[in-house]
């Protein structure tokens, strides 16, 4: 590899925390450090908050499966209550990905947060093993923040591969999970679909959550299914367009929005090649449209939709884990395992898209798993934490544990360990559990 020398001047502030990523971790990290009274800098590239649960569209927030009710990040709670008190959501799982970004910003503002949009992350500057600075390119040129300690939350693992910390990428034959460049359709007439769909025998009448759909080949003798057949028959969608169909309504829209969890790229499979990546890109708007034009002629109640959007980031499921002070595996997720460090639940199945998809095998009553708190702690550094989508973790269990309400919690934990003290490499991860359930996350 070429190196260079960068120039790039100081921030005016110093920080005690440095949140690298301002995504459905990252923003619950910096809150959770704010909240512990750290001066805390959340530094975003992109001009919004809540990274793949805004930008990529990505809702619903998907229940942990468990038959508890818990909520171990009493932050994460705390949004919920104000996404559905603004009327910007409707329960725990259904918000409106744009009003997210206003609530996580007000949010943001109650604890202290100061905000850095339009910085991407470029490297570190570390003397013996301790971060000092993260240095970021901004329109102003290269900038560097100094901090105390400092959060990963870009999903990728971007600061600690930076760091020197080891990583993983993929299944181990350089395959990520297939990418999503989600979009939405308006003027969808939500009821005239929903009627389809009871008729058609797959919603049930009394079913009073909001619309979801869904279509895999593998869904033999399935009405939406065999309307994809038809379509492939037309030559109004191709085959691959027909391997992973779901759309979901969207609350807090007047004119019926769905936002669509496809077209799915399955072949595409680098989530770390910038070139793959605008493949990917490229191929799903176009694939987008073939679905708008299938949705408006075989799909009741779609007849008069519209392209709404595309999703501003591409969905990205899976790129780089760190390998961190614990690696949870296979075994962990088989035998449930807990940990007095466990800081986040959940019964979410091993969640790999495949063009093969296999069946999600889900727990069963009362069972669950935990990430513990040293997932979180890459090696080889003493004050860095990564949290969401990059933790320590298997290929396979990273496919269990990357759903937003388990990201959120990590993001939680890891605010609050870097807010207390910024040695987190020896951070006793079970108080941090405690410090969590003090603030009023519940725990099974
Ligand atoms: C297509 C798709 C569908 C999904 N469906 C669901 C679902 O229905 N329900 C559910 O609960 N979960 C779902 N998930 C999983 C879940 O949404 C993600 O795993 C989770 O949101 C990831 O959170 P994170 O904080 O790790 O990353 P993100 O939320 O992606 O946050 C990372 C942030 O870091 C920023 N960033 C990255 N690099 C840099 C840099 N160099 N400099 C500065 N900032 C940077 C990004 O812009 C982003 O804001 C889905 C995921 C995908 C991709």
């Amino acid at each position: 590899m070429e190196t260079m020398s960068l120039e790039y001047s100081l921030y005016p502030k110093k920080y005690d925390v440095v949140v690298i990523g301002g995504g459905t971790a990252g923003a619950m990290a910096a809150m959770a450090a704010g909240r512990e009274g750290a001066s805390v800098l959340l530094v975003e590239r992109e001009y919004a908050l809540g990274g793949t649960s805004t930008l990529a569209q990505t809702t619903p927030r998907m229940t942990n499966h468990m038959t508890q009710d818990v909520m171990n990040s009493s932050l994460s709670g705390e949004l919920q209550t104000l996404l559905v008190g603004k009327n910007f959501g409707f329960n725990k799982t259904w918000f409106n990905p744009q009003l997210l970004k206003c609530a996580l910003e007000e949010m943001c503002e109650k604890y202290g947060v100061d905000l850095l949009y339009g910085a991407d992350f470029l490297t570190v500057v570390a003397k013996n093993g301790t971060l000092t600075h993260a240095v970021f390119q901004t329109v102003a040129g290269a900038i560097a923040v100094a901090g105390k300690s400092f959060i990963d939350a870009t999903g990728n693992a971007a600061v600690a591969v930076a760091a020197g910390c080891p990583v993983e990428q993929g299944d181990g034959q350089g395959r990520n999970q297939p990418m999503t460049l989600r979009f939405a359709l308006s003027h969808v007439d939500i009821e005239a679909a929903r009627d389809f769909m009871i008729r058609s025998g797959i919603w049930n009448a009394n079913e009073k959550s909001y619309l979801e759909m869904a279509s895999l080949w593998c869904y033999n003798r399935h009405p939406l299914t065999d309307l994809f057949r038809k379509a492939v028959e037309d030559g109004v969608l191709t085959p691959r367009d027909g391997n992973y169909f779901q759309s979901f309504a969207v609350p807090c829209y007047g004119s019926g929005v769905m936002y669509f969890n496809c077209p799915e790229a399955g072949h595409i499979r680098n989530a770390l090649d910038p070139a793959a990546v605008t493949e990917m890109v490229v191929y799903s708007r176009k694939a987008a449209l073939r679905l708008l034009n299938f949705m408006r002629k075989y799909v009741p109640g779609f007849e008069n939709c519209e392209l709404h959007s595309f999703a501003e980031m591409p969905g990205v499921r899976e790129s780089r884990r760190i390998v961190g002070e614990y690696y949870l595996t296979e075994p962990d997720y088989d035998k449930r395992s807990k940990f007095p460090d466990g800081i986040a639940q959940t019964a979410y199945p091993i969640d790999i898209h495949d063009d093969s998809l296999q069946t999600l095998h889900l727990m069963g009553p009362g069972e669950f798993f935990e990430v513990p708190f040293r997932s979180m702690i890459p090696k080889n550094v003493n004050n860095l934490l990564a949290a969401g989508r990059c933790v320590s973790a298997s290929f396979r269990v990273q496919g269990a544990l990357r759903i937003q309400l388990v990201c959120m919690a990590m993001g939680e934990a890891a605010g609050i360990a870097a807010g207390l003290d910024p040695h987190t490499a020896v951070c006793d991860g079970a108080a941090i559990r405690r410090k969590m359930m003090e603030y009023g996350g519940t725990f099974a």
